[in-house]
């Protein structure tokens, strides 16, 4: 699912000059605290400044307030080279407050996967001087050091790591934040009362956390339980056997584990 993208233009930009997009930098505003809010300030042409895109906590939304192919002007020197978003937050926020803003932190994330496809970038965390060269990569603005303007955002509680985890759709079951691990649970052992969902699950769950589940769910059941492959194999080899009929996604070499569920089903029957 993309996300959607608010319009709110801005005067505040220019050309590229040509030069190619080789960082996805990310920013916190420092004031505004809605992706509309910041919009008016981009859209002031005194104000001077723009980035492209803007994350609050909207679920799965986005503003955006200067084209991808545009010049936005937010981190000095290397503003030819980016492609910015600003998140409606400060960089003094302590690791509770950003855990406060599960979707804000997502729509970063998936804006980093489409500017990361639109332009080719790598979601990979660059150091200062990888950013500050010729690296392709994600960096925060504080990356940027003097040549970026100077600045110390996204500051140092800001959970990087898993905001480009979350990018690139979640990784390995380390890779996963915390609530992912909760809203599993009151997925998948609960009876899923609304009252008792994890608060800092997002209010829409990316389509990674869905994939991630699945397949816990799938482990869990060939671990402790049948799934519906090993029930139509029980079903088949209990049966008749029609090789015509031997279910398809029966694995040729029949897991150890089946053929105990098989004799259990047997010995019950
Ligand atoms: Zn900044």
């Amino acid at each position: 699912m993309s996300l959607k993208r608010i319009q709110i233009p801005s005067p505040n930009y220019s050309s590229r000059g040509g030069a190619t997009v080789r960082l996805i930098v990310l920013h916190t505003a420092e004031g505004a605290r809605t992706i509309q809010e910041l919009g008016s300030f981009f859209a002031n042409p005194s104000s001077q400044v723009s980035s492209h895109t803007g994350a609050d906590d909207t679920p799965n939304t986005v503003g955006e307030y200067v084209r991808p192919d545009g010049k936005a002007w937010t981190a000095a020197n290397a503003n030819p080279v980016a492609v910015q978003i600003e998140l409606c937050a400060f960089a003094a926020w302590t690791a509770q407050e950003w855990d406060r803003h599960p979707n804000m932190l997502a729509n970063c994330a998936a804006w980093v996967a489409e500017e990361s496809a639109r332009f080719g970038v790598p979601i990979t965390r660059l150091n200062a001087s990888q950013a500050q060269g010729s690296g392709r990569g994600v960096c925060q603005h504080v990356d940027l050091g003097s040549w970026g303007g100077g600045h110390h955002d996204c500051g140092s509680a800001f959970p990087m790591d898993r905001v480009l985890s979350m990018a690139k759709g979640g990784g390995d079951e380390m890779g996963y934040p915390d609530w992912f691990w909760d809203w599993v649970e009151w997925q998948m052992t609960t009876t899923q009362d609304p009252a008792e969902r994890p608060k800092d699950a997002p209010a829409t769950i990316p389509d990674w956390a869905w994939d991630g589940q699945k397949k816990i769910q799938n482990r869990v059941a060939y671990r402790y339980g049948m799934t519906g492959d090993e029930r139509a194999w029980v079903d088949w080899y209990l049966g008749q056997r029609h090789p015509e009929d031997r279910p398809p996604n029966v694995p040729s070499t029949i897991p150890e584990r089946w053929w105990t569920d098989e004799a259990w089903v047997l010995a019950r029957d």
